[in-house]
């Protein structure tokens, strides 16, 4: 049993920066981290307008924020307030996480493409590693994942998204892996991945046709709220396997927290908090 939780003057403050924000489950499941571990940390979420993740970053410097994370719409805008980028941050321009390093540096990550593989090869068992993969998106979200596709050895992965330009554009964050193509290439790729917000809350689109689905195939849909969306219940009915966003969404945060904290993050802690919290919303 852990003892009574205080925060104090000497507790560690970690936060969300994004706008919206009120709705996210990072502050749950990284407290529930601190305190399984007995960690005097405390994370918090800030909403920071459109166009002031600089000036955010540059407070967060000043207040001696211990760690921070990135959300929509500040993922790009928040490169130019930090000291160094690592070389995953550098490739997609877009940074999920800051570290904190000696003296005061802020280090910009981006650990959605690492959370995105570990949650395909830990919890659904699969290795993309000469697998033909197919991203429907073209966002923050499917550009993250179709650089960790390519670096993971996919065989190919290919990109699409409502405007084909910016499939165009992702395709080339791979090159010699990835290439723009149709939806209509489902059929006969290994992975599907929805990156775009089709199926969250009421949306009952798809983002590919439910007979391009079968057995032998992953469908991993990033939305994970509603915790079955439309995407993952045609794919079982149809005999492919499908999961949810949630999974990439505790290990990218479970990156984060190994940086911050250097502990080994408590998995089945953050999983069971983001599924309680998401449950109390439903
Ligand atoms: P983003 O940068 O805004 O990109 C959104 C993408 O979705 C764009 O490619 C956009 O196409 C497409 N899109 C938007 N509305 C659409 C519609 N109605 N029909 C078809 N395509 C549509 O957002 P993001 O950060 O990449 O996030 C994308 C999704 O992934 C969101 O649902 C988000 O919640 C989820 N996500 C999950 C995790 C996780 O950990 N599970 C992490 C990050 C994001 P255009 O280019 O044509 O606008």
């Amino acid at each position: 049993m852990n003892p009574p939780w205080a925060v104090s003057g000497t507790t560690r403050v970690a936060a969300v920066n994004g706008h919206p924000i009120r709705h996210s489950v990072s502050p749950v499941i990284h407290n529930a981290a601190f305190r399984a571990l007995d960690l005097d940390w405390v994370f918090t979420a800030f909403e920071v307008a459109p166009g002031r993740a600089a000036a955010a970053a540059e407070g967060a410097r000043d207040l001696g924020l211990a760690g921070l994370s990135v959300t929509m719409p500040h993922k790009s805008d928040i490169v130019r307030a930090l000291d160094r980028l690592t070389l995953t941050a550098q490739t997609l321009g877009a940074v999920n996480t800051v570290v904190r390093e000696g003296g005061g540096q802020l280090l910009g990550d981006n650990t959605d493409g690492a959370g995105f593989l570990d949650a395909l090869r830990t919890d659904e068992g699969f290795d993309p590693a000469g697998r033909r993969c197919l991203v429907v998106g073209a966002g923050g979200a499917a550009r993250a994942v179709v650089v960790a596709l390519a670096d993971a050895g996919a065989a190919e992965v290919i990109v699409t998204n409502r405007t084909p330009a910016r499939a165009e554009e992702a395709a080339t964050l791979a090159p010699g892996v990835a290439r723009a193509g149709t939806v209509e290439e489902a059929d006969g790729a290994d992975l599907i991945v929805n990156a775009t917000p089709q199926g969250m809350a009421g949306d009952l689109s798809l983002p590919v046709e439910a007979a391009a689905l079968g057995p032998g195939q992953l469908v991993v849909d990033l939305v994970y709220h509603p915790a079955l969306t439309p995407l993952v219940e045609a794919a079982r009915a149809r005999g492919a396997a499908a999961a949810n966003g949630l999974g990439m969404l505790i290990h990218q945060a479970a990156h984060a927290f190994r940086l911050w904290t250097g502990e080994d993050p408590p998995l089945e802690v953050m999983s069971a908090a983001a599924l309680a919290d998401l449950a109390r919303r439903d």
